[in-house]
């Protein structure tokens, strides 16, 4: 699942798996873990996120893979959320899971910069545990980062005819019945 900032991907996961049983990883929040974790890539991960940019694929497909092992992946259809958002990023996909993960399709949630920058200073006054990525400063480089290499991203998943654009910035159980809908076409939902 693709989108820029404030897109409403996180809000849609955590509809999927509380009314549908999927898996929900956020690459964006498996970073943040093993930032906080005291791990030696911690300051790396750090600078990479508060300089808006993309950290590099294999720190982050190996999180994604073993997240994956212990969850018992063989009986779980995943949400992965956030990733991949550049061609490092699809390269490494390919490499690290690809020999164990099959994607489907990608969801891109289609929104206006209004909307994600009203939904991010939302988030950001009202979050107890504030990201330090959610400030005006860093909030201008992901949208350059979005726009620079993570729409080429689509692109490239769109020519494999794998792309379903959704009209995200509706309100929330709308944009979450629409996927519900697709994800029944394709028969991950009875
Ligand atoms: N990030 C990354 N690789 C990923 C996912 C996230 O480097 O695969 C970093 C990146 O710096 C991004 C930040 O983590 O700006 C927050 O990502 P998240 O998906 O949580 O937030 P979003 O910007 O999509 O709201
Ligand atoms: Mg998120």
């Amino acid at each position: 699942m693709l989108g820029g900032p404030g897109s409403g991907k996180g809000t849609l996961c955590s509809d999927l798996v509380r009314d549908h049983g999927f898996v929900h990883l956020s690459a964006g929040e498996l970073l943040r873990a093993e930032r906080d974790s005291g791990s030696p890539q911690g300051d790396l991960i750090n600078s990479t996120i508060l300089s808006g940019k993309i950290v590099p694929v294999d720190i982050t497909a190996n999180l994604l893979l073993t997240a994956m092992k212990n969850l018992g992946w063989t009986q779980k259809t995943f949400l992965i959320d956030g990733f991949p958002r550049n061609y490092d990023n699809c390269e490494g996909f390919e490499r690290i899971l690809g020999p164990f993960v099959n994607m489907p399709f990608m969801i891109f949630l289609e929104c206006t910069k209004e909307t994600m920058i009203k939904r991010i200073s939302k988030r950001a006054s009202e979050s107890t545990t504030l990201r330090n990525d959610d400030n005006d400063q860093v909030l201008i480089k992901r949208f350059d980062t979005f726009h620079a290499e993570t729409m080429p991203v689509i692109e490239k998943y769109e020519k494999e005819g794998k792309v379903q654009y959704i009209d995200a910035n509706r309100s929330a159980p709308e944009v979450t019945q629409t996927v519900v809908n697709i994800l029944k076409e394709h028969k991950y939902i009875q």
